[in-house]
This record gives structure tokens, sequence and C-alpha cells, in this order.
């Protein structure tokens, strides 16, 4: 087995990262950090964003494990005292190979368009003032925007910032994508919904910003600026990320621990 490994960077991680690696040569299992079957991220939620950015381009290839130096995280869920317990199942058990929604963005700007895929969230915000934007669902027009931002999440990305945004919690079984709205200011001109909106796969909404304001457009954990966008298109993706699973851990005893607690 080739694996790839990624981690936070800080102390606690980086020890970790190198008891991993001697467990593995240990197993016989190689490292290649170009074309592994399994990527392994140390650190926390954020790490495996950093490391799922990282390849990406080869999603078809590679599962994810995430191990976690904090508490249990909603991606890394094997905590940091189980690496030989995780690495002897590696060695003795096929993993159930679990997949989650994507979301793709394709942003069109008077220069080009770009394609961007997130494993959590797209972010949209405005570099000053309040961002004002029509959102349109499957080519209609749905409600004009005004406000903080929009956020919309995937599945996995739903404990996130969506969360904070009073957003549902979305089970990653279901293929959608979910529309939150920061702050919006209602009145007669510029009306939106206020709830949070779940679409299917083969829907797909668009944001008309106005062209003429700098945007902030998010990506996960990563923020740019951007200006002439001319519109926004998301959409569930068509392909996944997939996980490694080892031993089971639905997803509602993940939300369950990492916000309720467990007795
Ligand atoms: P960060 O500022 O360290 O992350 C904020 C927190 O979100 C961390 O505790 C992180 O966990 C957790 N997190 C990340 N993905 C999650 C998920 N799918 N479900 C539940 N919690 C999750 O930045 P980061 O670590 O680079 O993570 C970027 C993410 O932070 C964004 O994608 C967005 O979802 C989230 N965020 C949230 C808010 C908010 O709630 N107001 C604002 C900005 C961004 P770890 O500590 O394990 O990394
Ligand atoms: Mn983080």
């Amino acid at each position: 087995m080739k694996y790839a490994l990624l981690d936070r960077g800080d102390r606690l991680s980086r020890a970790l990262s190198e008891e991993f690696q001697g467990l593995a040569a240990a197993r016989g299992f190689m490292m290649n950090e170009t074309s592994p079957d399994i990527v392994v991220s140390i650190g926390g939620d954020g790490t495996l964003l950093q490391a799922f950015h990282r390849f990406k381009n080869q999603l078809e290839n590679v599962a994810f494990i995430g191990i976690h130096t904090g508490h249990l995280g909603f991606y890394a869920d094997w905590k940091k005292d189980e690496l030989s317990e995780l690495l002897d199942l590696m060695v003795s058990s096929e993993p159930r190979k679990v997949q989650y929604p994507l979301l793709q963005v394709e942003i069109l700007t008077s220069s080009g368009k770009i394609e961007l895929l997130a494993l959590n969230e797209f972010t949209l915000k405005s570099v000053d003032g309040t961002l004002v934007a029509a959102l349109h669902i499957n080519d209609e027009p749905f409600e004009m925007f005004r406000g903080d931002g929009i956020v919309i999440s995937t599945p996995t990305g739903s404990t996130g910032y969506n969360k904070s945004l009073g957003g549902a919690v979305i089970h990653p079984s279901l293929e959608a994508l979910q529309i939150a709205e920061m702050a919006s200011i209602n009145n007669r001109v510029y009306r939106t919904l206020g709830s949070s909106v779940i679409l299917p796969k083969h829907h797909h909404c668009d944001i008309i910003p106005d062209p003429e304001k700098e945007l902030f457009i998010g990506i996960d954990h990563e923020v740019m600026q951007m200006s002439e966008v001319r519109s926004i298109t998301c959409r569930v993706a068509e392909n996944k990320i997939t996980f490694a699973r080892y031993r089971p851990f639905p997803f509602w005893n993940r939300v369950r621990e990492a916000f309720i607690g467990s007795e």
C-alpha cells in the first residue's frame, strides 16, 4: 500500500506523523506523495481540507483517513493514541469505502471561466459593504439578496460554517447542496426567503453579483479576492471524496460527540 501523509505542522502533529511513518514502515507500507492509494491527514478537520485540495485531481484513486490531534473531528475521526490500532487494521482488513458529495463552483468573470471544487463550502462576501446579488434557481429568478454574504455547503460541510448560520445538518448520503444566508437585510426591494434552502443533485443555482464590486470568494479554508464576476454557478459535483473506514463511526454519533457530548 502506498500512502501520503500531511500534518498540521504543530509539534504534536509532527510527532504523530513520525510515529505513523515508523509503524507503517514496519508493516511494509510505502510512502508516496505523488500517486498514493491512501492519504493520511494528521491535525484537525482543517488539515483534512488541505489534504483534499492537494489530491483533488486524483479523487478516483485515493481514499482519505483523518487523525485528530485534539478532540474528534468530522473528517478526522481517529484519535492520537489509536495509531497502532489503525495500522493493524490497515494490515489485516479491507476498509469500507465511504463516499461523500462535493460542491462544484463555476465562476464566470470578464476574463474567463474558473472551476472550483469544495469539500465544505463556497462563501461569497463583498470586500466593502454589503453584498448585493441576485439568486437564481434552475435558471429562474428566485430572490434578490442584500446582506453580509452567502454560504453554499456540502452535506459534510453542513456542520461547519453553515451550522453557525442556522443551516440544517444534512446526512452525507443525501446528494445535495445547502444555501445559507449571512444576515440578510429584508425590505420591499431586497427580499429573501430567510431560511436556508436545500437543492438536490441535478438542480443548480446561479448568483449574479454587481460586476463592479470586488468580492471575497471562499473555498473551504481558502479565500481569494475577485473582480468583474459575472456569475457563479453551484451544483453537486459529479465526483466524490472517498474515505477509508476501518471501523464504523456513524455520522449522527459524530454530530452528537462534537456538539452535544456523549454520556
Ligand atoms: P478554522 O477557523 O480552524 O475552523 C473553524 C472550525 O471549524 C474548526 O474547529 C474546524 O475543526 C471546524 N471544521 C472544519 N470543517 C468542519 C466540518 N465539516 N464540520 C464541523 N466542523 C468543521 O479553519 P479551518 O480549520 O481551516 O476550517 C475551515 C472551515 O472552517 C471552513 O470550511 C468553514 O466550514 C469553517 N468556518 C466556520 C466559521 C463559523 O462557524 N463562523 C467561519 C469561518 C470558517 P478543526 O479544529 O478540527 O480544524
Ligand atoms: Mn482548523
